[in-house]
């Protein structure tokens, strides 16, 4: 194992973001209420090290809004045609700070995003991901709304991360799982250590086993459903921090008559206008169909399309819902039925 003092993280940092590259780290964004999110670091700022992020890293890759190309229309020879102006690839960034659970989540993006990982080609999210370095920092706490113990190996996870940092005394053991994470710890920032790295124990879970079919078996049973989001706003809080869910929505942005911006946002599927249609019809009125789909899309659908689970157990959509919907109880409730 290798060890990095904690007063060298800065310059770790600094040799990351060397060549133009954004890092991404853990920080205090509004100190009036503590938010720590993931956030484009620059040198001197403090990283937030021991804090949880209110919402995932996701925005690394995925862009809460981002411009896809712009476009003009043009008079040319007597005719009118529309000339496109792609956006320039961005450089791929570096993911410090996430955690197991994030970093997990990559492989669902990637399943939908990355056409290396079979995904369709996205270029803003495949441009970003094909040299993206993740630098995870392990648990060695958890609180009442962490289960990544439910999927795969739960805090012991390796997917997704180039480097895990596990935290000890003054300092974090360091342990590659890629090449560019053995590159890292070569650096003279690191030295040799004979520690033991710490383990953690998330000892809450949910079964899934069976979810997938369990959910088309209990789709019409919308009494069911009503029962599990009675609690629910709407919000979609939910959707936002979470680090799997990926809906977007695409709009163009004129600048006067003429030419514009192609755009896109993230969206939620527990908003009403979601699945609003131009006739006015919506086939999913109720905070009870969307919902429903909420929990279908991860745990039935896209592992039956995609191959994987759209959660890993982060327990944001728990901690931050201002109703207090915990979707372990509606998974369990579900199981049960
Ligand atoms: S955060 Fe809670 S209230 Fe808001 S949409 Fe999600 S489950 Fe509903
Ligand atoms: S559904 Fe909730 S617990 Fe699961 S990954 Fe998303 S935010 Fe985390």
């Amino acid at each position: 194992m290798r060890f990095i003092a904690e007063d060298a993280i800065p310059r770790l940092l600094e040799h990351l973001a060397g060549g133009g590259r954004t890092v991404w780290a853990p920080r205090v964004v509004r100190d009036s209420v503590n938010t720590v999110l993931f956030a484009p670091w620059s040198a001197g700022e403090p990283v937030e090290t021991g804090a949880y992020t209110h919402l995932s890293a996701k925005a690394a890759l995925l862009p809460p809004t981002e411009r896809l190309f712009g476009f003009g229309y043009l008079q040319a020879a007597g005719e009118e045609r529309i000339e496109l102006e792609p956006e320039e690839p961005e450089e791929s960034p570096v993911l410090f700070g996430a955690r197991v659970c994030d970093a997990r989540a990559l492989a669902a993006l990637d399943a939908l995003f990355f056409p290396a990982s079979g995904g369709f080609n996205d270029p803003g999210y495949a441009g970003r991901r094909s040299g993206l370095t993740v630098i995870t920092l392990a648990c060695t706490t958890c609180d009442s709304a962490c289960f990544c113990s439910s999927f795969g190996k739960g805090p012991a996870e390796t997917d997704g991360s180039d480097l895990i940092l596990y935290p000890v005394a003054n300092g974090f053991l360091a342990e590659p799982v890629t090449d560019a994470g053995s590159e890292l710890v070569r650096l003279d920032l690191f030295q040799d250590s004979r520690l033991e790295k710490p383990e953690l124990a998330v000892t809450a879970r949910v079964e899934t086993a069976g979810l997938r079919e369990k959910f088309i078996d209990l789709f019409s049973d919308i009494d069911l459903w009503r029962q599990v989001s009675e609690k629910c706003l709407s919000c979609g809080f939910c959707a936002y921090a979470c680090p799997a869910c990926h809906c977007f929505n695409i709009f163009d942005e004129m600048s006067g008559d003429r030419e514009g911006e192609r755009c896109r946002s993230w969206d939620s599927c527990m908003f009403y206008s979601y699945t609003l249609e131009t006739s006015g019809h919506n086939p999913r009125p109720e905070i009870a169909h969307r919902y429903r789909n909420r929990i279908g899309h991860k745990f039935s659908y896209f592992p039956a399309n995609r191959g994987e689970i759209l959660c890993t157990g982060c327990g944001r959509c728990i901690r931050g819902c201002p109703a207090g919907v915990d979707i372990r109880e509606v998974i369990r409730t579900v199981q049960e039925r």
